[in-house]
């Protein structure tokens, strides 16, 4: 064991235990769930639970709750919309989607200002002070694959839904590599997740913009190749036994995989929006996240 692990216990207020290397390695198919609106309905009502059980997650959990009922909404729209315009791709909108996109940018400012928290809140009243330059944001925004600043971060969070629809139409497979990029948006993967598979479990990595899904391999870091088990490590939570935080001491980047066959409960976006503590232990330790989720953290 490498960590003072009783140390960070105390200041990350959750009991991180070693729970061994990385484990078999798997093949790489790609496949993209299909969208439906009892998949929003799930992580909506997923969310309502987790407030109501980790109060430290409570207020960025109601927050998200108010974005993805917008965020259904705008799927919905755009999903019923003729599809003539639709033939934007992931490294541009075309005119007529960044047109529509931009009449109902309002609309998602008013929600957060309304539930988001103070920064956010002034932020959104700058934006909605420079319509005129909604347009420009919205492109840069999309072709931005990682984000820093809060502006775009939040333009991306409007962005999603469409993200989503747009993957959901591609038919794309991806290259074999050594290192995770999104097959649709080429962006690095914002979380893990952990299906059964036979007797096993199978790896699969998610872009937090497109939520495409593609399996990966176990025994891989998604940020550099790393492949030597020595140089990756597990580690999990009492509080969230169910989330590995998988760590590679090559490039230092980490990312959080929801492990289903624990918790079959889990929606793994939402879940990984919850368990923020777990992100402030792997920062304490030195490690970055390979990719921010939808809310920046
Ligand atoms: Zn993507
Ligand atoms: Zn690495």
């Amino acid at each position: 064991m490498r960590h003072n692990i009783d140390r960070e216990q105390s200041r990350s207020q959750s009991e991180i235990i070693w729970i061994g290397k990385a484990a078999a390695a798997g093949a790489l198919i790609c496949y993209f769930p299909v969208m439906t609106k009892s998949s929003w309905r799930r992580r909506i009502e997923r969310a309502d639970e987790l407030r109501e059980r980790h109060s430290f997650a409570s207020e960025i959990l109601s927050f998200y709750v108010q974005i993805a009922k917008f965020q259904e909404n705008l799927h919905r729209e755009f999903a019923s919309a003729p599809k003539e315009d639709s033939d934007s791709i992931f490294n541009a909108l075309n005119s007529g989607d960044t047109a529509r996109l931009q009449s109902r940018f309002g609309s998602f400012l008013s929600v957060v200002e309304e539930y988001g928290p103070a920064t956010l809140v002034a932020l959104s009243k700058q934006l909605r002070a420079c319509e005129t330059s909604w347009s420009e944001l919205l492109t840069e925004a999309w072709g931005q694959p990682a984000p820093s600043d809060v502006k775009t971060i939040l333009t991306q969070a409007f962005l999603q839904p469409f993200a989503e629809l747009l993957r959901s139409r591609t038919k794309i497979r991806p290259a074999q590599q050594a290192y995770a990029v999104c097959p649709c948006c080429s962006r690095k993967p914002s979380f893990g997740v952990l299906r059964q598979m036979g007797e096993g479990a199978s790896r699969s990595m998610a872009c937090g913009f497109c939520l495409a899904e593609w399996d990966f391999r176990r025994i891989v870091c998604p940020g550099c190749g790393e492949e030597n088990d020595s140089k990756l490590a597990v580690y999990t939570a009492t509080d969230f036994d169910y989330i590995r935080v998988e760590c590679c001491d090559t490039c230092k980047t980490y990312l959080k995989t929801i492990n289903l066959t624990k918790n079959g409960r889990a929606e793994p976006l939402v879940d990984e929006l919850a368990s923020a503590p777990l992100d402030l232990w792997a920062r304490e330790h030195g490690y970055a996240k390979l990719h921010s989720n939808m809310l920046g953290m």
